[in-house]
């Protein structure tokens, strides 16, 4: 069955702005933030707590079976610091949210991330790991880089992401040509 809505997928290293973009999207195309974080906590699709990395270790395949029927339907809009285990098949759009070095900096330290973590998270996005894991996992036309270094960055990709949904609705309405 085709889906009469997208899902999206929201990545980028962690304090890119993903939760906030993600929330202003859902809020405006009543489409649902989906936090793999609240669902891989809540359907314990995790094999326990990584002490060093602060982070629950996912069960992929448990995540995916989680999130199989949902995102049939379609309608999502995926929160998380990754994007290479979700099938090309469920996935419309993949936005990858990038940011300056000092900016994310001045953002993880706010968040208290000890020294370790936050020189691993900025060496992330000065090497683009999240864009690079996305070009090699999707169609490079699925796959969106944009900047989110300050709030009119914000309101221009939030609008530009909402554009681009009412397309893709009036693109797959139904009796729309393919
Ligand atoms: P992530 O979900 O990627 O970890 P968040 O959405 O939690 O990131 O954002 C981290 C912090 O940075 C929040 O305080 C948020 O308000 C701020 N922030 C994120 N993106 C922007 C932006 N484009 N402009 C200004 N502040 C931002």
């Amino acid at each position: 069955m085709a889906r009469t809505q997208p899902n999206i997928i929201v990545t980028g290293t962690p304090g890119v702005g993903k939760t906030t973009h993600c929330e202003m999207l859902a809020e405006r195309t009543g489409l649902r933030h989906v936090s793999i974080n609240q669902i891989v906590k809540d359907k314990e699709c995790h094999e326990g707590w990584d002490d060093e990395f602060g982070c629950w270790i996912v069960d992929e395949d448990k995540l995916l079976d989680a999130m199989e029927d949902e995102a049939k339907v379609g309608g999502s809009i995926i929160d998380w610091h990754a994007c290479d285990l979700f099938p090309e098949s469920w996935i419309d759009l993949v936005v990858v949210l990038r940011v300056d070095s000092t900016t994310l900096y001045d953002r993880l330290a706010a968040r208290k991330y000890p020294e370790a973590k936050l020189q691993e998270n900025l060496d992330s996005e000065i090497m683009e790991v999240l864009l690079q894991e996305a070009r090699d996992s999707y169609a490079e036309q699925m796959v969106v880089e944009l900047q989110s270094n300050t709030s009119d960055d914000m309101d221009s990709n939030v609008d530009r992401i909402e554009q681009w949904i009412m397309q893709w609705r009036k693109d797959n309405a139904e009796g729309a040509s393919a």
